[in-house]
């Protein structure tokens, strides 16, 4: 059984053993598919040679053991200047390779320290993985693409490793690619902030608002003011410039808008329309929860409410909203309050809408009750009228300001990814790895 198994395993390798090599995969930019990467073997480069193999049988699952080993009298590159030397000495090393079918594959090899002159003895980096690394260059790319598709848990289980090697491998990648993003062109930003968890671990996301696809430029821990100083910051160390940055849209957080006002100084802050409904949305389930302690409230409400009110509803929902607007509960003031704002929204010119906000204000103090249980629409109203100038700014913008509402569905698409392991640090990396511009992963490593 073990014999044959070995057979097979050296039949497949000697067909495969030249299929491709490490330069290739580097200078071809097209996203591989798992079978492409298979296909180009071991990716090994000369001096560099397979020299044996052998399938441990005697370890579950069986591990397929490969040996590398450099032609004799070869000279490597110094890692410093790249001058060809000898070999002051060697020392072996083991990485975990792509599994062959079933089995762990692990190549191992004598890694030569260079004698330079100039830079002195120095350990070389091998062709098929990356300095510092277990891995070999082949398995780290397959885990990022299963980790670019799946949870970082699914992909840990599917290649087999420990999910914090595989965060390792991804937070390697990702940082590279980063470090690579070119902000020279930035113009306009929007910016967000939301939870990993339910009410921690926040992150603050800023987004190029030209790019349609893959807008986030910038993830960083916390929410407010100092979010928007360390934005500049990496903004200003990836070739852009706050001058250059015309529009800021955001929320209406008073600590947001103050830090954009000392950072950009130039640029026009506009509040976002998502950010609106948002608030008067909250807004309406605070006094429904309120009120559903003292009155009967109908059955459904909550969700109903709750739910994207352009979304589908269920029938009860229907109903339930149906029993509200026909009721005189505290809650059916607010909703009208806050649907009323579809007609703000719905102006066609900038002094139509400054028409319709004030109309607005004006009925909806109107159709508010003294009752303290409609406080917190009071306040939304007023947060409102504060910003008016800078909601007002979406009819003029010449930049899309539906981007800020499309987060929402990253946020959530990112905290399912990084199910588990939703700290600030992870949760950044994935953000950054589903909705950045990074490119190729594998560009330079
Ligand atoms: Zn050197």
């Amino acid at each position: 059984m073990a014999v044959g198994h070995r057979e097979a395993t050296r039949s497949v390798l000697d067909g495969h053993e030249h299929a491709g090599t490490l330069t290739q995969i580097e200078t071809d930019r097209i996203e591989m598919d798992a079978n492409t990467v298979l296909g180009l073997g071991l990716g090994v480069t000369p001096p560099w040679r397979l020299v044996g193999q052998r399938l441990d049988t005697g370890k579950q699952p069986h591990e397929l053991h490969l040996e590398i080993a450099a032609d004799r009298g070869s000279q490597f590159p110094c890692p410093v200047c790249g001058k060809p030397c000898k070999a002051h000495d060697f020392a072996e090393f083991t990485w975990r390779h792509l599994n062959f079918f079933q089995h762990h594959c692990y190549i191992t090899a004598k890694v030569p320290r260079t004698d330079c002159a100039e830079d002195g003895v120095l350990r070389i980096t091998v062709p098929w993985a990356r300095e510092g690394s277990r891995f070999t260059l082949l398995f780290e790319h397959a885990a990022l693409m299963l980790v670019r598709e799946m949870p970082v848990l699914a992909a840990a289980r599917i290649i087999e490793i420990t999910d914090q090697r595989l965060w390792r491998i991804v937070a390697h990648y990702v940082g590279k690619a980063i470090e690579r993003l070119d902000l020279s062109k930035l113009a306009a930003v929007g910016l967000d902030e939301t939870a990993a968890k339910r009410g921690q671990n926040y992150v603050t996301v800023f987004i190029d608002i030209d790019r349609r696809d893959k807008p986030v430029v910038f993830v960083t821990p916390g929410s407010g003011k100092e979010t928007v100083a360390k934005f500049k910051a990496f903004l200003i160390e990836h070739g852009g410039s706050p001058g250059r940055i015309v529009e800021v849209v955001c929320d209406m957080s008073g600590a947001f808008i103050a830090a954009v006002g000392e950072n950009f100084e130039t640029a026009a802050v506009t509040v976002d329309w998502f950010h609106v409904v948002q608030l008067f949305t909250k807004v309406v389930d605070e006094v429904r929860r309120a009120e559903a302690k003292r009155s009967k409230l109908p059955k459904a409400l909550r969700w109903a409410i709750l739910k994207r009110a352009d979304g589908r509803l269920t029938e009860a929902q229907v109903t339930a909203l149906a029993e509200l607007e026909a009721s005189d509960l505290f809650t059916a003031v607010a909703w009208r309050i806050k649907e009323k704002l579809r007609w703000v929204r719905h102006a066609q010119s900038i002094q139509a809408a400054r028409w319709r906000i004030t109309n607005f204000l004006r009925h909806a103090s109107e159709l508010l009750d003294p009752d303290p249980i409609l406080d917190p629409v009071r306040r939304a109203l007023a947060t409102f009228e504060t910003h008016s100038k800078r909601i007002l700014q979406r009819w003029t913008s010449s930049h899309s300001n539906a981007r800020l509402e499309g987060l929402n569905g990253l946020f959530q698409a990112a905290r399912a990814r990084a199910r588990g392991y939703r700290n600030v640090t992870t949760f950044a990396t994935i953000i950054y790895l589903i909705a950045a511009p990074l490119g190729s992963l594998f560009e330079s490593t």
